[in-house]
Order: structure tokens, then sequence, then C-alpha cells
């Protein structure tokens, strides 16, 4: 790694020395539906509704006996619900039928499940099976840019291409988390706290968000 890619490890790592994921979860199939509900909300949000759903149906074998009406009444107040309620029953019913009820750890396999797309693959390969991989969400793309580890027109997919070219893969899971805790915590979209940001070199925003 370069010089400029050390650094950046090094104050994440001094930032967030411990990280995990923030979603609540106890077995694959919970993880996989929590990573699909998490499409354009919060974590928090989806901890809500998996709390109560998990409760009452904690396996995959109790979960496939609802239908897209329970799982709408379920994550009603999530956004897109009925869009995610009717993909949650459908990879459950795929993922019983086809898998024998255990959730696949192929990127192919995963990527032709019902509301699965890159993002959610690359999330249930490096946090459930540990299969390194690097996710890139809305926290990871603005960092990756800001950071300019990637051009600001680039897509998502050319933002993690380059992400894993440029960092050793051993870091590629906990730096994701790092990543998504920095953005979250510290370098956030509209409140950045530059004054204590120790990457301002390489920052093509700094200017914009520091505070005089
Ligand atoms: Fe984020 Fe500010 Fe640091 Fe740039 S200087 S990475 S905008 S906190």
């Amino acid at each position: 790694m370069n010089k400029k890619e050390c650094e950046i490890v090094n104050f994440l790592s001094e930032l967030f020395p411990t990280v995990s994921c923030e979603l609540n979860y106890e077995n694959d199939i919970q993880l996989l539906i929590a990573v699909v509900l998490s499409a354009q909300t919060t974590d928090k949000a989806v901890n809500k509704v998996t709390e109560k759903l998990y409760k009452e149906y904690p396996t995959i074998k109790l979960l496939a006996k609802l239908n897209i009406s329970d799982f709408e009444s379920y994550f009603k107040r999530l956004g897109l619900y009925k869009v995610k309620s009717k993909n949650v029953y459908n990879l459950i019913k795929i993922v019983c039928e086809e898998y024998n009820g255990k959730v696949p750890n192929k990127r192919e396999k995963l990527e032709k499940l019902p509301g699965v797309g890159r993002k959610t693959t690359n999330v249930m390969l490096a946090e459930f099976f540990k299969v390194p991989a690097f996710a890139v969400d809305t926290h990871v793309e603005r960092i990756s840019k800001r950071l300019k580890l990637a051009y600001a027109n680039d897509s998502v997919l050319k933002v993690e291409q380059k992400l894993m070219k440029k960092f050793d893969k051993d870091l590629w899971i906990k730096l994701h988390h790092q990543f998504i805790h920095f953005g979250r915590y510290f370098c956030t979209a509209r409140n950045p706290q530059c004054n204590q940001c120790k990457l301002t070199e390489y920052c093509r925003e700094y200017k914009v968000y520091k505070k005089e």
C-alpha cells in the first residue's frame, strides 16, 4: 500500500479501533433480510423492525410461514416496504427450496436472489462468510471520492474496484466498517469534522468544510 493508503488506515484505526456491523442478526437469513431492508434507510430503523420479527420468527423455517402481507405489517415503517416485503418473501422461498434453507456463500448465487444486488452480496460475503469483499454504500462512496481514492464521477462499481486495488485484501472487511463509521460519525455528508481530521492533505473537500 502507498503512504496515503497507510495513513488512511492508521487514522481510521485510531478513530475506530474496533468496529462491527451495526445491523442486528443471529443467523444467515436474519443478516440477509436486514441488509435487503437497509436499502435507502438507516441500520437503526432496520433494527427496530427486525427486532420484533426475529423475536417471533427467528429461523428461516418459521419465517417461511409468513406471507407478503405479514411482512408488510412488520416493515411498514420503512421506505419501499411493499417491494422489500415481496423480495424478502421470495428470497426466503428460494433459499428454502433451492439451498436447503442455507443462504448460499457464492457471489453468483447471492446476486440472483430477489432484492440482492452487489452491495448486499458483498456485505453477506464479508460479514457472514468472512470472504474478503468491499461493499460500497453511500458513506464508502462519499469518503472514497473526498479522499481522492476515486474520481467524483466514478460509478459505485468503479469505486469498489479502486478500493480493492489500493488496500491490502486482509484489511477490506474491517476497513469497510471503518469507512462506514467514519462517514456516519466523523466525515458526515454535511458537517464533517475537518478541523480534527488528519487526512486534510488528501481531501478534495477540506476547503469547503473547514471552519475558520
Ligand atoms: Fe472528511 Fe473533512 Fe477529513 Fe475531508 S478533511 S476527509 S471532508 S473530515
